[in-house]
């Protein structure tokens, strides 16, 4: 019921000429891919050219951060509005280099998402504990917290606009992914948190992706997995044959 999605995070990767080059290569080798959403996220500087090189194909656009006004004295930062102006469709927000290099507070990330949602677009939100916290058995009580922070005061019609990604601190660009069931349990246990906090109906049609060092060879078990909808990927997302290998998981 719920439509797989997979998301390239480019993060501070790749020039505009590369950026194309490598869209040109995914719009001509996922042309045959309609059961799946696809979606990649361009450092800002990109977003332009490969929203026009993306222009009637089936891949969205993402943008890795905003901020969360619409306009104003505000300098270096980029709003959703401008986002929505480049041809962005979904925003990442609350990734966890942001929450760690940028001391992004779950406040600010909750202003952003729903600056993100007012402005109709769709947001990736990210949410996930460190190493530290699992292995003090905390990782509920941390995702529950983030949960209720960075949506607090999103009503259930904004929150249609959500995605939510899971993605364990300590499996994000070290190559060590969440096993398929560390990966279910979590999912299962943020799905059950929005029935709590939604409704049920709500909870099933929400997407939960998982992200953390997900790759061409452990994207199958990670999708076969009931409540994981779709990968938010990064290193992986840089090269074309890996991408193109995870939109195309489940089918060898
Ligand atoms: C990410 O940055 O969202 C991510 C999951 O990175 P990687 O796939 O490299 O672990």
């Amino acid at each position: 019921m719920r439509r797989p999605l997979i998301a390239g995070n480019w993060k501070l990767h790749k020039t505009v000429a590369e950026a194309l080059e490598m869209v040109t290569t995914l719009k001509k080798d996922l042309t045959d891919v309609k059961d799946r959403d696809m979606v990649v996220a361009p450092a800002f500087t990109a977003l332009a050219s490969v929203a026009e090189a993306l222009a009637g194909s089936p891949l969205a656009l993402a943008a890795q951060n905003c901020y969360p006004q619409a306009s104003g004295a505000f300098t270096g930062e980029v709003s959703p509005a401008l986002l929505r102006d480049v041809g962005c469709r979904y925003v990442i927000v609350g990734h966890s280099e942001r929450r760690s290099l940028f001391s992004e507070s779950d406040d600010f990330i909750r202003q952003k998402v729903k600056a993100v949602l007012d402005e109709g677009l769709l947001a990736i939100f990210c949410i996930g504990e460190t190493l530290e916290e699992r292995n003090e058995n905390r990782t509920f009580e941390i995702l529950e917290g983030q949960v209720d922070a960075g949506l607090k005061g999103i009503d259930k019609a904004a929150a249609e606009g959500l995605t939510i990604a899971y993605e364990p601190v300590w499996a994000i660009g070290t190559g060590q992914t969440a096993s398929d069931d560390q990966a279910e349990e979590a999912h299962r246990f943020i799905r059950d948190l929005l029935a709590r906090r939604y409704d049920q109906d709500l909870a099933d049609r929400t997407r939960i992706l998982y992200g953390g060092s997900v790759k061409p060879d452990n994207v199958d078990g990670l999708m076969a997995m009931p409540n994981i909808d779709g990968a938010l990927v990064g290193g992986a997302s840089l090269k074309a044959a890996d991408f193109i290998r995870i939109v195309r998981f489940g089918k060898g």
